[in-house]
C-alpha cells in the first residue's frame, strides 16, 4: 500500500467539484493528500482547493475513463456519473468507492426501492412502471387512491421529480416517464443517519438528525442534531442505517434518509452514497466531520469518532427570490458577531432563487438556543445579485 499522506504519487480523484467536494478538500488539504477533481463547470467551487482540476463531463464514458486512469482511489460527490466507465476503471485496478454496482442501484429510484424490498429493509409499499400507460394500469390494478407519491426513476433531485398526488386531478397531470408510485407515509419526522464503512469492514454511524422543510420550496431548511426522538427510535434508525450499508456492501459514506412514521415504524425513503446536506453540521458538532470520515473511509484509514461534541442546527442559505446573476451577500456582519455560529459559503459565482449557496451552523449546549440562533443568522444574511 502506497503512503497516502504527503505523497503526490498517491492520487485521490473526485468526480464532481461542487460544495460537497469543496468541503472535503479542506480535509485533504489538512491531511496533505493529493487530489484531482473533475467538474463540467470551469468555475466549480472545488477548483481552488484541489491539486489538479479538470473540466469535463461526468456522464461521458471516455472523459470519465481518461480521468480515472492513473488514480489510486476514485470517489464521487454526486451520483450522476458514468458508471460504465467506473466499472472499467475498477476492473483495471483503480479503487472506486462507492462501488459502481451500488451506484447503479442508487441512480435509479425504482431499482433502489426494489433493492430495499429484496433485502427486507422497511420501505413504503410501491410499484414501478416504464411509462404513463403502465402507471395508470398499475394504479387501477392495485386500487391506488390519493394521497400517494409519484417519483421519476431518474433525473430528479431536491424534490424535483417527486409529486405528492392528493387529488384525482393530480393523477391526470402526471408526466409520461419511468418511475414508481409509493404509499404516502404519514410521518412524525424526517430523519437521517450518516453511516461510514471502510474496506476493512469497520462501520460507524452519526447521531440521528431531523429535518425541517421550507413550507413552500419543498427543500430542507434546517437540519437539527440531536433529533428529538425516543432513544428506542434513535437505536432503530441507527440499526437500519447500518443494515443498509451492509446490504449495499458499500465502502464510503451512506446518508440514509428515513421517515419516522406516526405509528413508530421507521421506513427508508432514499439514500445518497456520499457526503450529504444532512451531515454539514458534523463539521462543528462532531469529533470527526462527515468530510473527514469520507476521506478516511475511501482510503481505508481507521474511522474517526462520530460522537457529538455539542448540539447544532444547520440552515441552508439559498438564493433570495427575485435575484439571479453574480452573487452578492448582505447582512453577514451581525452574524459574525454571534457566538458559536459558523458561516460556509460554497464559492458559486452566480445565484438564482432557492439555489443552495452556502449554509450556517449554530452550536449551543441547548438545542433550542441553537435553533433560534440558526434562524436569526439565516434571516440576517441575504443572498442577492449585484
Ligand atoms: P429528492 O430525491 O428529490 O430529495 P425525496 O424522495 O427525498 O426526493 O422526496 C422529497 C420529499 O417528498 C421528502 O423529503 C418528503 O418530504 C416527501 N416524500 C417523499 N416520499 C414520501 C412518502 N412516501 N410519504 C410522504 N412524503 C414523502
Amino acid at each position: 500500500m502506497k503512503e497516502i499522506f504527503s505523497n503526490p504519487s498517491f492520487k485521490l480523484g473526485v468526480l464532481g467539484g461542487g460544495q460537497l467536494g469543496k468541503m472535503m478538500l479542506a480535509e485533504t488539504r489538512r491531511y496533505d493528500i493529493y487530489t484531482v477533481v473533475m467538474d463540467p463547470a470551469a468555475d466549480a467551487p472545488s477548483r481552488l482547493a484541489s491539486n489538479e482540476f479538470v473540466c469535463g463531463s461526468l456522464m461521458d464514458y471516455n472523459t470519465v475513463l481518461d480521468f480515472g486512469r492513473g488514480l489510486d482511489v476514485l470517489t464521487i460527490e454526486i451520483e450522476h456519473v458514468n458508471v460504465d466507465a467506473l466499472e472499467v476503471l475498477e476492473g483495471e485496478g483503480v479503487k472506486v468507492f462507492p462501488q459502481p454496482r451500488a451506484l447503479r442501484i442508487i441512480q435509479n429510484k425504482a431499482v433502489q426501492k426494489q433493492f430495499y424490498k429484496d433485502h427486507q429493509l422497511p420501505t413504503s409499499d410501491f410499484f414501478t412502471f416504464e411509462n404513463a400507460e403502465e402507471l395508470h394500469e398499475g394504479l387501477k390494478k392495485g386500487n391506488w387512491k390519493p394521497p400517494f407519491v409519484w417519483k421519476a426513476a431518474t433525473g430528479g433531485y431536491d424534490g424535483f421529480g417527486v409529486n405528492i398526488v392528493r387529488t384525482e386531478e393530480d393523477i391526470q397531470n402526471l408526466p409520461n416517464q419511468a418511475g414508481l408510485v409509493e404509499a404516502f407515509v404519514p410521518f412524525e419526522k424526517e430523519i437521517a443517519v450518516i453511516v461510514a464503512r471502510n474496506e476493512n469492514g469497520e462501520v460507524v454511524s452519526y447521531p440521528v438528525v431531523e429535518m425541517e422543510f421550507h413550507p413552500t420550496a419543498n427543500q430542507v431548511e434546517y437540519v437539527l442534531c440531536p433529533a428529538h426522538i425516543s432513544p428506542e427510535a434513535a437505536e432503530k434508525a441507527k440499526e437500519l442505517a447500518e443494515k443498509t450499508i451492509a446490504a449495499y456492501d458499500l465502502v464510503g459514506l451512506l446518508a440514509v434518509e428515513m421517515f419516522l412514521a406516526k405509528d413508530g415504524n421507521i421506513y427508508i425513503n432514499e439514500v445518497a452514497p456520499r457526503t450529504h446536506n444532512s451531515g454539514h453540521l458534523t463539521i462543528e458538532s462532531n469529533f470527526t466531520s462527515q468530510f473527514e470520515q469520507h476521506v478516511r473511509a475511501v482510503t481505508n484509514m481507521p474511522l474517526g469518532s462520530t460522537d457529538l461534541r455539542i448540539p447544532a442546527v444547520m440552515a441552508n442559505l439559498v438564493g433570495d427570490k427575485g435575484y439571479s446573476g453574480p452573487v452578492k451577500y448582505e447582512g453577514y456582519r451581525d452574524l459574525l458577531a454571534m457566538r458559536g455560529v459558523y458561516i460556509h459559503l460554497y464559492g458559486k459565482s452566480s445565484t438564482r432563487p432557492f439555489r443552495k449557496m452556502g449554509h450556517v451552523t449554530a452550536t449551543h449546549t441547548d438545542r433550542a438556543e441553537a435553533r433560534a440562533a440558526a434562524e436569526k443568522a439565516k434571516d440576517a444574511i441575504r443572498v442577492q445579485s449585484r
